[in-house]
């Protein structure tokens, strides 16, 4: 839907088609200050998702506020490799899976729809967003065990052997942080930036990953634009993995990197 078409569907609570239907239909004084009350906050910058409270997100509808990172089109990509990933091995006991900054949920929460009988845990070191993934969870009454820390430090010393580990870390260079739209400076900076060159969250994860992995299992991370070499190194580097497959969005931009483990690790536990 166009962003008029969200507005005026929100304000009239009524779907796409009856909005076309009902076309000379007037709104009335109170339906109106509704309307110019969002353009106001859309007009300064405001995203339209955090002003009408949710976002569509692979065909489900996530609460979204300035808590968390607003879901974006590209990781629905990130979560169709994951899944057939997954489904490419024929697993048929229960998966065990684990979200890395969790945000919003929207990863945990489609994979806890889409895989029910998997295990599925997330992490973030944002208290607020974890609430607000928890009211996700229960929005789509799913199980996920959400945890509060940082990347792998929320875990407990038995959570580990995980099949697979899904991320879509904040990966924003700092000085490309301030040329973006001003959309984005509405959503946590702490979801968004990602040191000197946007690869601090790939080095931290792909240091300890390999421990908290299945030997068979998979790390599969979301990448900006123009990354996908430095993860590569940062992979190469570590010695614990091998790039499987890079995955391009509809813009044709590499955005997913699949990874396995590579045989000649040192199984390297919980640093
Ligand atoms: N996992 C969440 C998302 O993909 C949050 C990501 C983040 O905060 N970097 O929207």
């Amino acid at each position: 839907m166009t962003e008029a078409e969200l507005v005026l569907t929100h304000v009239l609570n009524c779907d796409r088609l009856s909005l076309y239907l009902n076309k000379d239909v007037c709104l009335d004084r109170n339906k109106s200050v509704q309307v110019s009350a969002i353009l106001k906050r859309r007009i300064i910058g405001e995203p339209l998702q955090y002003i009408l409270g949710s976002t569509e997100f692979m065909g489900y509808e996530f609460k979204v506020d300035k808590r968390a990172l607003i879901p974006r089109p590209e990781t629905e990509i990130l979560i169709s490799s994951a899944l057939e990933k997954l489904k490419s091995t024929g697993k048929t006991n229960q998966l065990k899976i684990l979200d890395l900054g969790t945000g919003s949920g929207c990863i945990a929460v489609c994979l806890a729809k889409l895989l029910p009988q998997a295990l599925i845990w997330a992490t973030d070191v944002s208290w607020a967003a974890l609430q607000l993934a928890k009211e996700n969870a229960d929005l789509h009454k799913v199980k996920v065990k959400f945890l509060w820390g940082d990347i792998f430090g929320a875990l407990e010393k038995d959570q580990k052997e995980f099949d697979l580990i899904i991320s879509n870390p904040p990966y924003i260079a700092k000085q490309e942080f301030c040329g973006l739209a001003k959309e984005i400076f509405f959503e946590p900076v702490l979801a968004l930036e990602a040191g000197i060159d946007g690869t601090d969250f790939y080095r931290r994860i792909i240091s300890q990953a390999a421990g908290y992995l299945k030997e068979d299992g998979f790390l599969i991370l979301e990448m900006g634009l123009g990354q996908r070499s430095a993860i590569e190194d940062i992979l190469r580097k570590s010695k614990n993995f091998k790039v499987i497959e890079i995955i391009k969005d509809y813009n044709n931009i590499e955005r997913v990197m699949v990874a396995g483990r590579s045989k000649s690790e040192i199984l390297n536990p919980k640093l």
